[in-house]
């Protein structure tokens, strides 16, 4: 699959293909949009989710429709309330309400009734085979499948079997009911797909009321049916179940739903099947759903995401139909973006040089005005101390500069921001000749952005007060995986062979004061650093903050 790098913004003018086909259905009088979302339980909603919410809730909203949620709950080995409760928290946090809740077990007493009804039509009937036995004999795209000797059951028989596999007198795996279509038919789907399997388990909302349990293949179409979904939209890889989601509704004579495929999101370095994102967290590889590397909506929002930022990513890679590959800069980018407009700006040093200013008093503190943020003046100021001793960032000293390097070496000046102009009389040694703190000297007529002869430098460089500073851990995070493709193996590897050691690197960091206590999740620039946020795991004693991004905007570079 080729990586998509080109810039899509513009594409949001023109209708995508969903819109269109509403378009037409609207132009020809049929004006209701019902979509909904219908996430299986079994996990965390990661990104491609939120794409696929975006779209649904997009185009109700849009079309002055309605969304549905409905839990896809068929499976009760894997499901679990903690995902339910999950995937509404984060629905809500990208900023979407749902018209009604609704859960596929909902419709278990209809499913069956429905079920009963095709049997009765010699439309289904219960088989003895294994699932392995059904398995080998569906045959292959070339060759035709094998009926199943219980296929010409009577319809009485298959009532009554039917009734008893229900009642739970059959042990798991022992029947299945299949729909009786077709064995030869050239979509493996028609051929005679199953439809309940008995399943001796509790299920989390029907408990122990029910033994047999649906098939996507049966549930999904008929539950679509029964809220009336006029634009049923899922991922490409549905496109072959689509005739036999319209064959069971036509069987029926039921609601005519229909259904509508886009392509995936799929991300660079990123995962996104909740089965192996379960097994990072299983084995402990990350910290949780919510790790901030995890593409989880938890994960990016304890990473400082905003919702806005999700939305316009969804919004910018657009509605396709083929599969591709987004890069990740692009999502990067995304936050970049709308951090820039709506975080307060810090001061904060990651890789300290301490700094005496040797002609300023010892003991004395004073305190300099900071703007908040400089894209939006309704943010304020605040007081930032300064005092003899601060922390500078390594990287804005060099004792042998090249040319244009307007930040401090010995005997040149520097802005510090907000304060005075220092210069740097010494860098001070230790016995292996690394620079371990440097002596400057302040000019005192130049606070506040003037200087007592007129003169103007260049650097403007961030600093902390050393006295005052909030030391911090640092989490910087990498991408999770070091290939583009994490699924590109070597024979016999695992695609967790490509999970990157380096995916977070935890430092030490000194913060301006005011940034004690700040609330988990709330956005800041550190300037001239990056986005951060306090973590979850923050606390007054030990504060946690996470790098939302970097401010270096590589894929806006390359692309603009
Ligand atoms: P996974 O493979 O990660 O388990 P899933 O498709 O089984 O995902 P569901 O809970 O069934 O997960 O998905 C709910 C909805 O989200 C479905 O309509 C599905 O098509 C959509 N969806 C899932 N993954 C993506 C993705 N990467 N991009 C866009 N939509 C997605
Ligand atoms: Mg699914």
């Amino acid at each position: 699959m080729a990586i998509e790098t080109n810039d899509t913004n513009t594409r949001e003018k023109s209708p995508n293909f969903l819109e269109e086909i509403i378009n037409e259905d609207i132009a020809e009088g049929r004006t209701r949009v019902q979509t909904r979302f219908p996430p299986e339980p079994n996990g965390y909603l990661h990104i491609g989710h939120a794409k696929s919410i975006c779209i649904n809730f997009g185009l109700a909203r849009k079309y002055g429709g309605k969304c549905n949620l409905r839990f896809d709950d068929t499976n009760p080995v894997k499901e679990d309330v903690e995902y339910v409760d999950s995937i509404k928290r984060d629905i809500r946090w990208l900023g979407f309400d749902w018209a009604v809740e609704r859960y596929a077990s909902d419709y278990f007493d209809q499913l069956y009734q429905w079920a009963v009804e095709l049997i009765r039509k010699g439309l289904a009937y219960v088989d003895d085979q294994s699932q392995e036995e059904i398995r080998l004999t569906r045959g292959t795209v070339s060759e035709p499948g094998k009926e199943s000797p219980w296929r010409n059951r009577t319809v009485e028989e298959n009532l009554d079997l039917f009734e008893r596999m229900r009642s739970g007198e059959f042990a798991d795996g022992q029947k299945v009911l299949r729909a009786k279509i077709d064995m030869a038919h050239p979509n493996m789907l028609f051929r005679d797909p199953i439809m309940y399997r008995i399943l001796h388990a509790e299920h989390h909302r029907t408990g122990n009321k029910w033994c047999i349990y649906p098939m996507y293949d049966y549930a999904h179409g008929q539950s679509d049916s029964i809220e009336r979904i006029t634009h049923s939209i899922c991922t490409l890889e549905f496109d072959v179940h689509r005739p036999l989601y319209d064959w069971f509704i036509e069987a029926l004579a039921i609601f005519p739903s229909h259904q509508y495929e886009f392509a995936r999101l799929n991300l660079t370095y990123t995962l996104m099947s909740k089965r192996k994102l379960l097994k990072l967290v299983q084995e402990g590889v990350v910290m949780g759903w919510d790790d901030p590397r995890m593409p989880t909506i938890c994960g990016l929002r304890r990473k400082g995401y905003t919702p806005a930022s999700v939305r316009n990513f969804a919004e910018m890679v657009g509605v396709a139909k083929r599969d591709n590959v987004i890069d990740l800069g692009k999502l990067e980018y995304c936050v970049r973006e709308d951090l820039n407009k709506v975080a307060e700006r810090r001061m904060a040093v990651l890789n300290p040089l301490k700094v005496v200013i040797t002609n300023y008093p010892e003991g004395k503190s004073e305190l300099f005005t900071a703007i908040n943020n400089p894209e939006d003046e309704s943010a304020g100021t605040r007081q930032v101390p300064f005092s003899r001793v601060i922390y500078i960032e390594r990287d804005d000293f060099m004792e042998n500069p090249p040319k244009k390097y307007y930040r401090l070496s010995p005997g040149t000046e520097v802005r510090l921001r907000y304060a005075y102009l220092i210069r740097c009389e010494e860098a001070v040694k230790d016995a292996e000749g690394n620079v371990t703190e440097l002596r400057c000297t302040y000019d005192p007529m130049s606070g506040g952005g003037s200087s007592s002869d007129g003169r103007r430098v260049k650097g403007v460089i961030h600093w902390v007060s050393a006295a005052d500073a909030v030391e911090a851990e640092v989490r910087l995070f990498n991408p999770l995986f070091t290939k583009e493709n994490p699924e590109e193996v070597e024979e016999g590897g695992s695609w967790e062979d490509n999970l990157n050691p380096d995916s977070m690197i935890r430092i030490t960091g000194y913060l301006e004061p005011s940034l004690r206590g700040a609330e988990a999740g709330k956005p800041f620039q550190f300037e001239r650093v990056g986005y951060f946020c306090a973590d979850t795991d923050s606390t007054p004693e030990h504060p946690v903050f996470n790098r939302t991004v970097t401010l270096k905007d590589s894929w806006a570079k390359i692309n603009k």
